[in-house]
């Protein structure tokens, strides 16, 4: 049987398509206009949904299938680290579309080359529930599932926690930016970073000045020792 084998162009187009198809309340399938089709954006984030924690972590697990391990070790995964070294800025949220969902976009800092150009990232978001729908990135891999789409839904996840501690909601009038992180890169401990490739496991305590604690073992010092020295 000869079947058409697909380019990879073809596959990206569905994969984009596919992403940006969503279902509205009466059932009907609609394909959204692409991020960089939309024209404007806003810094104030007042109309962000209130995205929590676990809205993150459902859709590592059921978009990105993370494995239960993985997501346990959520701290650990590269994508979290970037976010929690300020790499995510500069972000801005489209209008509500079809009244229902919102597109966040926003740069990523690469994490190996800072001076270079940073990635683009969006997130598109069910507006009632903050329910994440999709998400791309302009990095080589732009599946919605790379480490800089991580980072930023932890962001946002992060954003949205802040202020309901400063019990300013989402979703309010009060006007609401992305607080510029004060740098770039968080030094990290030596002993603290993590060079495995596989981090889904624990990282194992090395010993090293400040972890090694040796302790000597105290032999009886009996007349039968003595003798045998
Ligand atoms: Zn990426």
């Amino acid at each position: 049987m000869n079947l058409e084998i697909l380019s990879q162009d073809d596959d990206y187009e569905f994969m984009d398509t596919k992403r940006r198809t969503i279902q509205t309340e009466s059932g009907e399938e609609v394909v959204l206009d692409g991020v960089t089709d939309i024209v404007d954006w806003y810094k104030n984030l007042s109309t962000l949904p209130n995205i929590e924690h676990y809205d993150v972590l459902i859709y590592l697990l059921h978009y990105c299938k993370w494995p239960e391990q993985r997501l346990k070790n959520f701290k650990n995964d590269n994508g979290y680290r970037l976010f929690l070294a300020n790499h995510i800025d500069n972000v801005e949220i489209s209008s509500i579309l079809r009244e229902e969902f919102v597109y966040v976009k926003a740069t990523c800092v690469p994490e190996t080359r800072q001076s270079g150009t940073p990635y683009s990232v969006w997130i598109l978001i069910k507006h009632v529930s903050g329910e994440i729908a999709s998400a791309g990135c302009s990095c080589v891999a732009d599946n919605g599932m790379c480490k800089h789409c991580v980072a930023f839904l932890f962001g946002l996840s992060r954003c949205s926690d802040r202020h309901k501690d400063r019990g300013v909601e989402v979703g309010t009038d009060v006007e609401c930016v992305w607080d510029k992180p004060r740098q770039q890169s968080v030094p990290m401990e030596i002993d603290d970073i993590d060079t495995r490739i596989n981090t889904s496991k624990q990282q194992p305590i090395l010993p090293t000045g400040t972890t090694f604690q040796p302790q000597i073992k105290q032999l009886p010092c009996t007349k039968k020792h003595f003798k045998r020295i």
